[in-house]
């Protein structure tokens, strides 16, 4: 009997493989054309200033919409597209519809807006990836200083020497760089000092309960020190209620993103609210 059954949990388990194997491999082979096929779509999430009210930029979000697949979430397939090797192109597609969306924004008189880009491991692995960027910003007319990279210590990790070069290089042309997802790495000190980053983003777990938990209290109010003492600014992602908006305030974050203000919109409703100039609710 307790054989029969654990040959039925490791065909359960063979099953359980196979599908995600499957699933994998349907994933990467949609995921070759899709830039091709124009799947992709950049959606903005508004960047807010504490102190002024009003919105400082975005982050730009990839969407993928797949006719087979359907809506498929980045942290589903980003890791995928770097497992195939495939992540090169999807990153400078999107640095290019970005610095393209910012052309735009500043032809319809709307202004120089500020859009934050995530940027993968395996793009510094590539020589060509800060040309390519530097490459967009020309071809676009847009001045790097609208252009922000946001990078985690796992970006950085495979190839520190090469990362500190390549960000070393966006930087001195003006490009902001941004700690996402900060503090759940492995070493985040010694990331601080030997890269050269202007904005630390606290990451969503310590926000989420960062009102009725003390520990994650502290450790958000320690992230916000910590930036501050080493000239940077401090921005909280995934901040959902009033509550944590009054208490990060209250304590000197500066900025802050989150559904609380707004989801990640479609360039066009974006462009709505860049219209109204409308206040945020802060
Ligand atoms: P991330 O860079 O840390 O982005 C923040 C994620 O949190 C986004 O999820 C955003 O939609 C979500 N978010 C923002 N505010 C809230 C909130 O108040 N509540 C909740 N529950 N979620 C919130 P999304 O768009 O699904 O992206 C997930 C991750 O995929 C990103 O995490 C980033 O690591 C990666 N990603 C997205 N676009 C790109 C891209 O163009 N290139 C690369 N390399 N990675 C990307
Ligand atoms: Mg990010
Ligand atoms: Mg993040
Ligand atoms: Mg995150």
């Amino acid at each position: 009997r307790a054989k029969e059954v654990g040959r039925d949990n490791y065909a359960f388990f063979t099953e359980r493989m196979d599908a995600d194997i499957r699933a994998k491999l349907a994933i990467q082979a949609q995921l070759r054309g899709a830039i091709v096929r124009g799947e992709f779509e950049v959606h903005y999430q508004p960047q807010m200033c504490l102190r002024t009210g009003t919105m400082l930029g975005a982050e730009a979000l990839l969407r993928w919409h797949n006719p087979v697949l359907g809506q498929v979430p980045p942290n589903r397939f980003i890791p995928l597209a770097e497992e195939y090797g495939l992540i090169a192109p999807i990153g400078l597609w999107v640095v290019d519809t970005v610095c393209a969306q910012i052309a735009a924004w500043q032809a319809a008189g709307l202004g120089t807006v500020k859009v934050a880009v995530n940027l993968s491991g395996s793009q510094f692995a590539h020589d060509g990836t800060v040309a390519s960027v530097e490459q967009a910003l020309r071809r676009h007319g847009v001045p790097a200083a609208s252009l922000g990279l946001e990078i985690t210590e796992g970006t950085v990790m495979g190839d520190p020497d090469k990362a500190v070069a390549a960000l070393g290089r966006l930087k001195d042309i003006g490009v902001a760089i941004s700690l996402d997802d900060f503090g759940t790495g492995y070493s985040s000190l010694a990331y601080l000092k030997r890269f050269p980053i202007d904005v630390l983003k606290i990451d969503k777990s310590f926000v989420d309960d960062v009102t009725s938990k003390a520990s994650d209290a502290a450790i958000a109010l320690s992230v916000i020190s910590l930036a501050h003492n080493l000239n940077m600014r401090v921005i909280a992602e995934g901040v959902e209620t009033r509550e944590q908006v009054e208490f990060l305030a209250a304590h000197g974050c500066d900025e802050m993103q989150g559904y609380y203000f707004s989801r990640p919109l479609a360039a066009g409703a974006y462009t709505t609210l860049l219209r109204e100039k409308r206040m945020l609710q802060l």
